[in-house]
């Protein structure tokens, strides 16, 4: 009972996902000794989703490994590659006793269990042991996934946006450095041959401004304002790839952080969202548009230095006609814009 007691400790010690993720399947495999226990999250559009490992025992590993943070999902199995593992979570059934799929060791029986969770963060617990759960020990699984479920319920509290889902202000400081250097604290412990490529590439930082929105509350209410304000956040989710990070910063801004091969690229993603929002009719209000600037994320930048660059560009677009993407520092090669940090270099001297 003690040990049951102090997994569960473990398991609400961290305000961290990864963490949470990474000791679910530790204190599993330490009281039920399967052969294999994982935790697959559902990742990209309806169509084309994939299957995330987000931490993962195998026989013999001593810690988890998951997928790359950002990983390609091009590299990432088919939701129909593994049958049992889609059922259970798209009927969200419990599976147990089913044979193990091909690939697994023979004789051995898979069960799987679903986390709950909408969207990208609905996913699977799967086990693979030589024995089918007993009656007990499914028991002990349900109530560690009620404590699962609910600490996770806590943590998108604390970090989500409540109107729109997205990631809160809150939380870009304390993710920044983690998603702008794409520092992944397991790396370490995932074998090289099954490492999967990530998204080679700088991290980028956009700023997303809707234009003229105090017009949208005056005429339409404070109600639809916020409407086209979760509308919005929709279109963002439909515009960007799964592990881009998409924040509410307050108000009617929004913040984008990815990784991306050139310049060229972040401003096709980012003119990819403008034109996205141009195009489509929000009930009542009709047609809105968004000023958006990006800026890439320079080595030793502070969150605020980044964010600053890219709303400096945002506030160029609303000078010069809105509804255009701006890169920061294209502006400051053609003299539209003083770079700040060289400014203070300047200074310094
Ligand atoms: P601009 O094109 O220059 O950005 O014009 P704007 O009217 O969008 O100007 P600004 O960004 O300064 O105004 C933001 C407005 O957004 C002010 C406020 O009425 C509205 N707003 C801020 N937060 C919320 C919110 O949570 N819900 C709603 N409905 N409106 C909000
Ligand atoms: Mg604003
Ligand atoms: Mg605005």
């Amino acid at each position: 009972m003690t040990t049951v007691v102090d997994h569960l400790a473990e398991l609400t010690a961290f305000r961290d996902r990864d963490a949470l993720d990474a000791t679910l399947v530790g204190a599993l495999k330490d009281l039920l000794q399967p052969l294999a226990v994982a935790i697959y999250r559902r990742v990209g559009e309806p169509g084309g989703e994939r299957w995330l490992t987000r931490a993962r025992l195998g026989p013999g590993d001593l810690t988890p490994h998951a997928d790359p943070l950002f990983a390609d999902l091009e590299s990432l199995p088919a939701l129909d590659a593994h049958p049992q593992r889609a059922a259970c979570l798209l009927e969200q059934r419990t599976l147990v006793g089913e044979p193990a799929p091909e690939g697994a060791q023979a004789g051995t029986v898979l069960a799987c269990f679903p986390l709950g969770g909408e969207g990208d963060s609905a996913g699977v617990l799967e086990l693979v042991a030589a024995r089918p759960l007993g009656e007990e020990q499914r028991r002990l699984v349900a109530s560690i996934l009620r404590i699962y479920r609910n600490f996770q319920g806590l943590l998108d509290y604390s970090e989500r946006d409540t109107l729109t889902g997205l990631l809160n202000r809150k939380t870009f400081d304390e993710s920044f450095l983690r998603v702008a250097l794409g520092a992944q604290p397991d790396a370490a412990a995932v074998p090289v041959e099954q490492r999967r490529p990530g998204v080679s590439g700088a991290p980028w930082l956009g700023v997303v401004d809707i234009d003229h929105f105090k017009r949208v509350n005056d005429t339409h209410g404070h109600l639809i304002g916020d409407e086209v304000l979760l509308l919005l956040s929709r279109l963002m989710r439909s515009s960007f790839r799964h592990h881009d990070r998409l924040y509410r910063f307050g108000g009617e801004e929004f913040v984008v952080l990815m990784r991306c091969g050139s310049a060229d690229d972040a401003a096709a993603a980012f003119e990819r969202l403008r034109h996205n929002v141009e195009s489509y009719a929000f009930p009542r209000v009709g047609r809105i548009t968004v000023s958006i600037g990006f800026t890439q994320v320079r080595a030793g930048d502070t969150p605020t230095a980044a964010f600053e660059r890219a709303d400096q560009a945002v506030y160029h677009v609303k000078q010069n006609g809105r509804n255009q993407v701006a890169d920061h520092a294209a502006l400051v090669a053609r003299g539209a814009l003083a770079d700040a940090a060289r400014e203070s270099d300047v200074e310094l001297f």
